[in-house]
């Protein structure tokens, strides 16, 4: 009888692991795997949720999403969910967050990851097994999923087997990635998630500045007038944009020296959620100032955010090849633009 440990596995996928999780001094447990897409931090009191059992593999798919995304290490539950009820209603929310959900879709997914590891080597052969992402990429819940999308492809005519369950695309499979593009578009516009009043209109210039100085077209439309009317404008505005910048600054509002509201920006949040859902990038600003920081929502807290402060909204962007010793916000937002999105084609 062999006396080695049993393999670890993975306590959010439950597919095997190298080495047992850890504790960790910045969270309480930190594991690495394949399938979740790396390494991840997470509380025990996740896996002891009602809620948990049942959505796991979008808890994997989440994990695996962030870390896509640029988040180093995530945690899960994210910080903010601090209790019993927050944790299940972040685990409920996950049905919610724009993963694959019925079959043809996870079949669109799945030819899609494909494409994006064959890239240009057209006839490649795709050994599933050396890929132990794919099944979170598209938020399936086990391996035998996979297999059985596998199949409809290949009923679909859109992959072949090569032996086992390795496969190559077929020119049907590269036509229907090719019609996915399409839907998905490269525009050369952006749309700009904000609220609009006299205090942000600083920041709304020096968005434009950035946009304008990488190759798009800035598409805003006032939070103000945001009502069912031009609810279809924002969607189809959301559709053409490459990607969309959303900013989640919570200011006062005040009429008469007096503190009315502190509007929960409600109009952004649901922006950014349209836009991950279509997968396109969604990049994160807000003010930097304590009030605006806690106001932050913790399912988006984790994020990677570009901070601004007044005194950074004004001044032109400088030659950005070369280091700016002190850069404003417009030159931060232009260099984050060309390093994870690239540039665009709109000339004014
Ligand atoms: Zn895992």
């Amino acid at each position: 009888m062999s006396t080695a440990n049993p393999q670890p596995t993975c306590p959010i996928c439950g597919d095997s692991i190298a080495k047992a999780p850890t504790p960790s001094e910045r969270w309480d447990l930190q594991c690495e795997c394949d399938r979740c897409g790396g390494r991840f931090g997470y509380s025990p009191d996740l896996l002891g949720n009602a809620s948990f059992e049942g959505v796991r593999h979008l808890v994997s798919a989440w994990i695996r999403r962030q870390i896509e995304s640029g988040v180093q290490r995530p945690i899960v539950p994210p910080a903010g969910a601090t209790d019993f009820t927050l944790i299940g209603r972040w685990l409920e929310n996950l049905k919610y967050a724009g993963f694959p959900e019925t079959v043809s879709q996870k079949q669109d997914a799945l030819l899609q990851a494909y494409a994006d590891i064959v890239k240009d080597e057209i006839g490649k052969v795709i050994k599933p097994h050396l890929y132990p992402h794919l099944i979170s990429e598209i938020a399936a819940r086990n391996r035998d999923e996979v297999k059985a999308l596998n199949q409809l492809l290949h009923q679909r005519n859109y992959i072949d087997f090569s032996g086992g369950e390795n496969l190559t695309l077929k020119a049907n499979g590269w036509n229907r990635i090719e019609e996915m593009g399409k839907a998905t578009s490269f525009s050369d516009s952006a749309f700009v998630a904000m609220w609009f009043n006299p205090y942000t209109e600083e920041y709304r210039r020096a968005v434009t500045k950035a946009l304008q100085h990488c190759g798009y077209k800035p598409l805003v439309v006032d939070e103000a007038d945001f009502n069912g009317f031009i609810m279809d404008q924002v969607l189809a505005l959301i559709r053409q944009s490459r990607f969309i910048i959303a900013d989640f600054t919570c200011l006062p509002e005040v009429q008469e020296g007096q503190i009315v509201k502190h509007g929960v920006r409600g109009g952004v949040y649901w922006e950014a959620g349209l836009a991950f859902g279509m997968n396109k990038p969604v990049i994160h600003t807000c003010k930097d100032n304590e009030d605006c920081r806690r106001r932050l929502h913790f399912d988006v807290a984790q994020y990677r955010t570009l901070f601004w402060r007044p005194d950074e909204l004004t001044g032109d962007i400088d030659d950005l090849t070369k280091p700016i010793a002190n850069p404003n916000f417009a030159e931060k937002l232009a260099q984050h633009i060309l390093g994870t999105i690239g540039k665009g084609n709109y000339t004014e």
